[in-house]
């Protein structure tokens, strides 16, 4: 039954995260005008409010104007009620099942602010930040509580944050431009102070192990489409291949990482899996 209840209220804490992903990067209020479709103005009744079930029964559509509702919707709200569930799974009624819910919850909103807007807004990061100091008295970083929970929180904060500015001198080296903002810092202050300083440096390393594969496989995707094109118009293959290469080139100068979706989405990752990672890692580390 409990399990039930947290469910549900990941459903509803979602459609909550929706709108505070449509919300807060533009700097409209949270409360005022009610929920409406973006494109007729057309206010939301009630039974159109309900999680999942509303874009169900709509069949993805705004019933004023046909407009179709973005999939975002339903799945932010799929998975927030899944993260809720996994969350009491692990945790059971405990204080900090209630931390991790909602520090969970803002970690997918901040996926969608950046994926949609390129924006990490500080309601959330910094609104995570404070959190999760605070109730680090009750549940710390590693279950440590008390005073031995706030300084590993207050810790993890720094590494969090001192982490990426590390890695921005770095990404501009290889890339000759800004990949990282104070948006980043931010959010990795509050997933420091989450996880600790340990879950925060391995929260960083996936994102970037992440963020480096996935580049290599639009990179890979843009050579090979471009060289087959030259090849299908009768070049030979060297001249295929500089045409390949140079498109490729000029892909990798302007493709976005929206680092701030890796950062959150690794964060989640290392809170579901970090101790079986490190477990993994230091075994592998011993040659066993
Ligand atoms: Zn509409």
């Amino acid at each position: 039954m409990p399990a039930l209840i947290f469910f549900l209220s990941g459903l509803l804490a979602g459609s909550f995260l929706n709108a505070a992903a449509y919300r807060l990067p533009q700097g409209i209020s949270m409360v005022k005008p009610r929920s409406h479709c973006p494109r007729c103005g057309r206010q939301l009744r009630a039974w159109e409010n309900l999680p999942l079930l509303s874009w169900l029964l709509q069949a993805g559509r705004c019933r004023g104007c046909r407009a179709p509702i973005s999939l975002r919707y339903p799945l932010l709200e799929a998975a927030a009620g899944g993260i809720f569930l996994l969350a009491y799974k692990r945790l059971g009624l405990t204080p900090a099942v209630i931390e991790a819910c909602v520090l969970l919850a803002a970690w997918l909103a901040l996926i969608a602010c950046d994926w949609e807007w390129r924006q990490l807004p500080d309601e959330l990061t910094l609104g995570g930040l404070g959190l999760a100091l605070v109730w680090s008295w009750w549940s710390g970083p590693a279950g440590a509580a008390g005073e031995a929970g706030v300084a590993r929180a207050a810790a993890g904060a720094l590494v969090g944050a001192a982490a990426p500015a590390a890695v921005a001198g770095l990404y501009r080296l290889w890339r000759g431009r800004e990949g990282l903002g104070m948006g980043d810092v931010k959010l990795m202050a509050m997933i420091g102070a989450f996880l600790g300083a340990a879950g925060a440096l391995l929260t960083l390393a996936l994102a970037a192990m992440a963020g480096a594969l996935l580049g290599v496989a639009m990179l890979a995707a843009v050579f090979f489409q471009r060289l087959r094109r030259a090849r299908r118009r009768g070049l030979a293959w060297h001249q295929s291949r500089a045409r390949a290469r140079r498109s490729a080139q000029a892909f990798f100068q302007r493709l976005p990482l929206p680092f701030g979706v890796l950062l959150a989405g690794m964060a989640m990752v290392s809170w579901l899996w970090g101790a079986s990672l490190w477990h993994w890692y230091w075994q592998g580390l011993a040659g066993r």
